[in-house]
This record gives C-alpha cells, structure tokens and sequence, in this order.
C-alpha cells in the first residue's frame, strides 16, 4: 500500500470550522485514510489528529501520546468526564502558538475502530487533554476558541 502526507489545514481555512459527519462506511478507502493521517501525524511530530485537520469531514481522529497508544478513534463521544486543570496545548493547524485551556482530567470515550467494533476508553491527564483537544476539531472548534490566554511562539523558542 502506498503512503500519502496530506496536508494539514491551517489558520483560515473555512474547513476549520465545520462539523464533520459521522463514518458509516467502514471499507479500505477508510483503512487507507487512517494510514495517512498516522503518517501525516508523524511526519508533523505530531501527539494527535483530526480529519478535518487534513480536509475530510469525518468523524475519525488518531493519537499518538508516546505510551505505545497509537490508536484511531472513529465517531468517538465523551461519556463521561471529570476534573480540571489548565495547561498548556497547541495545535498543528494553528502554527507557532501555544495557549492555556482548561479540560477536564479523567474521561470516558466510546468509539468504534476501524471495523466498526465498539470500544472504550477510559483516558487521564495528557491522554484525556489531546482527546478533548482533537474531538474539539470535529466539532469545529479550535483550543484558541476556548484558551484562557493564546501566546506566540518564536522559532527559537521551540523545542527542536
Ligand atoms: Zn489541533
């Protein structure tokens, strides 16, 4: 199977901002889509992704937190949450700035896989903040819609 980077919307991109619909066709087109967004994430360093970050309108995100959770979440719903902590995100559609934005710290998530099997879950602290973060995006939402203070950062300030 060949590989594809798509490209990540950025900034204005009306896309941005609409809701995305949910997936009812679960076939190898779908299979091939979360290939490349694991390789577009990857590529981008990236902790997690939502498809309307790359132009699809679906309700399909996938993350990656660095704890061997490299995992696609398809039509995911917040069940349950509790707890709150302000902290630090940033976002690969929204380049060279970070932000404070308050989630919640233990979460609840039912989603179906990529063929069609319920699953759950169960999601704190970091997990749970890069879950609310790009379920946000299905919804349109952006973290800068919601931060307590948006900061921009310089190239030197970034960590390589
Ligand atoms: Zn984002």
């Amino acid at each position: 199977m060949k590989l594809a980077l798509r490209t990540i919307r950025t900034d204005e991109d009306p896309i941005l901002r609409k809701k995305s619909r949910t997936v009812e066709k679960f076939d190898d087109r779908l299979k091939t889509l979360i290939e490349d967004m694991y390789e577009t994430m990857d590529e981008a360093q990236g902790v997690g992704l939502a498809a309307p970050q790359i132009g699809i309108l679906k309700r399909l995100i996938v993350i990656d937190d660095n704890a061997d959770t490299r995992t696609v979440l398809i039509n995911p719903e917040i069940v349950e949450k509790d707890g709150s902590e302000v902290s630090y995100e940033a976002c690969l559609s929204v380049p060279e700035k970070q932000g404070e934005v308050e989630r919640a710290t233990h979460i609840i998530v039912d989603y179906v896989d990529a063929d069609n099997n319920k699953k759950q879950m169960e999601a704190t602290d970091m997990l749970a903040r890069i879950l609310q973060h790009e379920i946000d995006h299905l919804n349109g939402i952006l973290y800068t819609d919601i931060a307590k203070n948006v900061y921009v950062v310089t190239a030197e300030e970034k960590e390589e």
